[in-house]
């Protein structure tokens, strides 16, 4: 039941969001700076945004040589750099935005584990040199393979690796706290625990119903709602991919520093101070996989588990302290949904595995056609 002061002062808006991930609070800072004075809420279906944005691993890269390489089987040339592009182009955003220190941004550089099967992509390491020189202007991927006793990792399983100097770490939480922060500074409303369960699309603005029949009103209304978007709009060309990631308590004498991946980038791990953060295991299983509940699965945390002591860290003790999931949206391109889908209503969606670098980006493009 809402209070004559409720339905005066809190229904109304310029600006709905729908989610409070990455792609929503940019999306949202985005249009205060086209529109310093106009009203602006995101509404967040739980506590915490929770989906993709604050249960990542907090790497702040563009692909590795693998992952290029299966990009280059997919799509043209121009469509590979123009991604790289706006994956670095989305983390410089961000990084301006919120600044290094709010979001824990260190650049200890990035590294490919390359098992016997991977050895040929070293082959083609010179033309992805070639294709990306005119965005970095510097050959990107490098052979390290002596680092492979430095790190400690197994000798007989890693047979070489690939060095990335501009690739770098975050600390997730600290990146969307402060984004959060941001957005309350400009005036931003955040409601949490506020499940949209359906809109109405009208010539005057959009009716956007909540959990609990409480109904909000806006001129405009951007979608980022990413991998549970099927509920709002069921037609979305998008599938749900969980992704699921650990933690070991600190190690003592942790050999290696920086962001790493295998298998086209379907593993992933880093240290976070003295611990390390391993992630992956997707492909085992990637139908069973494609959900939108937070579950583990015996098979791949099992897979991590015995990844991180054959391979990663096989001569040094250490136990896993815990576990997560987190919730991606994939398609059958790596581009994302960003469209106007109506007069009103803007759709920001299908971030795959790297949101986190293209999110800035993508709420720019999406306040930019709010305005258009
Ligand atoms: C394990 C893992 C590893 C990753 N690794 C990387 C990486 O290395 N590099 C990289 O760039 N990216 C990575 N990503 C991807 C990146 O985290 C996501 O692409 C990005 O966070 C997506 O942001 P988003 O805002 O679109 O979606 P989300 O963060 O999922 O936000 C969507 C929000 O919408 C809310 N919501 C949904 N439905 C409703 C509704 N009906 N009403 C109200 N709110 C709703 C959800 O609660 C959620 O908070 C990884 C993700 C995971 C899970």
């Amino acid at each position: 039941m809402l209070s004559f002061w409720e339905r005066q002062s809190f229904l109304d808006y310029d600006y709905i969001i729908i989610g409070g991930g990455i792609v929503g609070l940019s999306t949202a800072i985005s249009i205060r700076e086209i529109n310093p004075k106009g009203t602006i809420a995101i509404l967040e279906r739980d506590t915490f945004p929770s989906g993709a944005s604050t249960k990542n691993a907090g790497f702040a890269c563009f692909g590795s040589l693998t992952e290029i390489l299966n990009d280059m089987d997919l799509m043209s040339s121009s469509e590979v750099t123009d991604l790289v592009e706006f994956r670095w182009k989305g983390l410089e955003l961000l990084r301006k935005r919120l600044g290094d220190k709010e979001i824990g941004f260190k650049n200890h550089g990035g590294y490919e584990l390359l098992f016997e099967d991977d050895l040929n992509a070293l082959q083609s390491m010179e033309k992805v040199n070639a294709l990306l020189k005119p965005l970095f202007n510097q050959p990107i991927y490098q052979e390290r393979k002596d680092l492979i006793a430095k790190f400690c990792f197994s000798a007989s399983k890693v047979k070489s690796l690939i060095y990335n100097p501009l690739e770098s770490q975050i600390d997730t939480g600290k990146m969307m706290k402060n984004l959060e922060a941001l957005a309350q500074q400009l005036k931003i409303k955040i409601f949490t625990n506020c499940e949209v369960q359906t809109f109405n699309d009208g010539s005057d603005g959009v009716e956007v119903l909540i959990k609990g029949d409480v109904t909000f009103k806006a001129k405009k209304l951007a979608i980022c709602s990413n991998a549970f978007t099927k509920k709002l709009l069921p037609e979305t060309d998008l599938v749900p991919g969980r992704g699921v990631v650990l933690v070991t308590k600190p190690i003592e004498n942790l050999p290696f520093k920086g962001t790493f991946h295998y298998q086209e980038g379907y593993y992933y791990f880093r240290n976070f101070k003295d611990r390390v953060i391993f992630g992956g295991g997707r492909n085992l299983d990637l139908k069973g996989e494609e959900s939108t509940e937070f579950e583990i699965k015996e098979l791949i945390l099992e897979r991590l588990k015995s990844d991180l002591s054959e391979v990663i860290l096989p001569n040094t003790h250490f136990e896993v302290d815990y576990a997560w999931a987190g919730i991606m949206a994939f398609g059958k391109t790596k581009q994302p949904i960003v469209k106007k889908h109506s007069q009103n209503i803007v759709l920001g969606v299908r971030l795959g595995g790297m949101g986190v670098a293209i999110g800035s980006k993508v709420g720019e493009r999406l306040a930019a056609m709010v305005f258009e």
